[in-house]
């Protein structure tokens, strides 16, 4: 038998509700029996059960949210905060993130827009950099969110990046443009194609390994 909260008060029904703890509340009337109560609570059982479940997930959600609401940004983890009272959508001072208006739900848009941005603000010039310093030709770059790869380069030279990089360290970053610059003189994985990251990049494999290794975690946005 459920021992639920009983709250008699002067009214004429017996009434259920579900508090935000997902305990059981019974509004009687002063003279309903006990035994009154707990068949009026086992006809409702269904509906009581169904109640309290959807409470539960609800606070295990919200449990959840508190301890993922931080963001990844260039290889270092800040807080975020929901400011509803903030002006700007999204904005970052250096040390946490403020979301505004956003619920669990919506938080992704925002944050998602925010790191194309930033993404095209701090990849792009790398790729110009990397790109003129070793010759390496490019024809089109296009920066979108990708479901596996991390960057591509078609067979015509065009470089696609997953902007979804920016929250990995620079050297990571660094190492997916160069990985795609030197395929558009080596199309394939052989060695001479890792014998020229090497010697653009000497340290390129441990940013593999940290792709590699955390790679996963920048995809669950
Ligand atoms: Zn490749």
């Amino acid at each position: 038998m459920i021992s639920p909260q009983i709250i008699r008060s002067n009214r004429k029904t017996l009434s259920l509700s579900i508090n935000e703890n997902a305990d059981l509340v019974v509004r009687a009337p002063r003279r309903v029996s006990y035994d009154e109560i707990q068949k009026f609570i086992y006809e409702k059982s269904a509906w009581i059960d169904n109640k309290q479940r959807l409470i539960k997930a609800q606070l295990k959600d919200n449990v959840n949210a508190n301890i993922s609401l931080q963001c990844l940004y260039l290889g270092s983890l800040y807080p975020l905060k929901i400011d509803n009272n903030s002006v700007e959508p999204i904005s970052f001072d250096g040390h946490e993130f403020s979301i505004a208006n956003v619920n669990r739900d919506t938080i992704n848009l925002p944050l998602k827009s925010w790191y194309k941005k930033r993404f095209i603000e701090v990849a792009l010039p790398r790729l110009s950099y990397f790109s003129d310093k070793h010759k390496l030709k490019v024809n089109q770059v296009r920066v979108k969110e990708q479901k596996t790869l991390w960057g591509s380069c078609s067979s015509k030279n065009n470089i696609n990046l997953n902007y979804l990089l920016i929250m990995a360290p620079m050297k990571v970053i660094d190492y997916v443009i160069v990985h795609e610059l030197v395929h558009t003189t080596h199309k394939n994985h052989s060695a001479k194609f890792w014998q020229k990251v090497e010697t653009i990049m000497p340290n390129y494999k441990d940013a593999r390994y940290w792709l590699k290794e955390n790679g996963h975690q920048l995809r669950r946005l």
